[in-house]
This record gives C-alpha cells, structure tokens and sequence, in this order.
C-alpha cells in the first residue's frame, strides 16, 4: 500500500522508509498539485495533522507529517512551532541559531536544558487521523560544533552525550533523535489502521 509523506526532503523519506517497511512511502513530487501547507496550529500536534490532513485529500491516499522544533526550557518552550522562523525568515538556520544564542547569553549553561520535539501524524483520506510525539532531551551549549545536521542541531547536547547532534554521524543522530522516535511510535499504528 501506498502512503504519501507530505514533504519533499529526500532525507525524510529515506528515513521513513526505513521505519515503515513494507509499505511503499512516496513524496509530494509525486503530487505537483499539493501546495505548501499554512502552519497556522500552534503545537507540533496541530501542525502535523493540517499537513496530513491536506496531504491525504490532495492525493486521495494515507498521508503521514511531521512538524518539529526546539523547545528551550527557560523560553518557555520557544521557540517551539515557530523554531523555523525564529528570526523572522521561513529557513534561515543561521539567524535562528545567532538569535537564540544572544537571547540567552546571561544564563548558566547548566540552566540551558532543551529538547527537540517532533509530531508524526497519519491522516486517511476518510478523514480518521493519528498522532505520535517523540523528543530528544538535552542542553544547549552556547558555542557552535560540529557541521553535520541543520538548525539548531550545532547547540543542542543530548542527555548523557558530550557531542552536539551536529557532532554525531546521521545514522546515530537518526537512533535517538525526536523525529526518528516519533516516526517508530507512529509505525505500528499506521499499520494497525492500514490493515484493518
Ligand atoms: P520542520 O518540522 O521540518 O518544519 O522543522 C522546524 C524547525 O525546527 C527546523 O527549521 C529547525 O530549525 C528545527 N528543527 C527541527 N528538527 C531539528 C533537528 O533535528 N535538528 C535541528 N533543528 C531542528
């Protein structure tokens, strides 16, 4: 069977590829039609159904989404669903680090704990829906490492790691990170429904 991730990132479907054997994962390039998705939901939960939603009656097929960010704890959780506009502009990775950094250049390092966060939802063209959550606890270090990954994952250390997620080899970050536990809790879900 046939399920649509609503996302044209290459790495993304490699990844659930891997997660949800057994069914046949396409992209959106599979769907010129489908249009960018307004993230107007304020959680991660809200914004990975609109996506799936939208995605599973653009295609008329199972569609899975996901929605991430960084929450700082002394922010209040922000930046949150707004991780990927922090600074103003949609993607620009480099101002939403340099921002977040100055905004908390006078706290103790030892107070800067954060996670990622991740919502994988499945949405059926019949309208039923699912939702998984996954997180990679951690702190955030106020000097830049490491060059693998995007976004914030030069700052953030996961829990009992010394290396930032940039540090780490993508398969090793793919073990541990948000988005990979919330795609494996989605899994068996997806193919429950999928299957009855
Ligand atoms: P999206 O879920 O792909 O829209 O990602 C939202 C934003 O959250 C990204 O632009 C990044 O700023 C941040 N983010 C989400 N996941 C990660 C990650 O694994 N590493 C670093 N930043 C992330």
């Amino acid at each position: 069977m046939k399920i649509v991730l609503a996302t044209r990132n290459p790495g993304k479907i490699a990844e659930l590829r891997r997660i949800l054997t057994g069914f046949e994962i396409v992209g959106l390039e599979e769907f010129p039609s489908i249009g960018e998705v307004a993230e107007t939901g304020v959680t991660f939960e809200e914004n990975a159904l609109l996506k799936a939603h939208a995605v599973a009656q653009g295609s008329g097929l199972p569609a899975v989404a996901d929605d991430s960010g960084l929450c700082v704890d002394v922010l209040g959780g922000m930046p949150g669903v707004f991780s990927a506009r922090w600074a103003g502009r949609h993607g620009d990775d480099q101002a939403n680090l340099d921002l977040l950094l100055a905004q908390v250049s006078d706290v103790p390092e030892e107070r800067l704990t954060a996670h990622f966060a991740c919502a994988a939802a499945l949405a059926l063209p019949s309208g039923e829906e699912r939702v998984a959550e996954g997180v990679l606890p951690g702190r955030l270090v106020r000097t830049p490492r490491g060059t693998n990954g995007f976004g914030y994952d030069p700052i953030l250390v996961p829990e009992g790691e010394q290396r930032t997620t940039a540090e780490m080899a993508p398969e090793e970050k793919d073990a541990i990170s948000h988005r990979g536990r919330a795609f494996r809790a989605l899994a068996p879900v997806v193919r429950e429904l999928l299957s009855s």
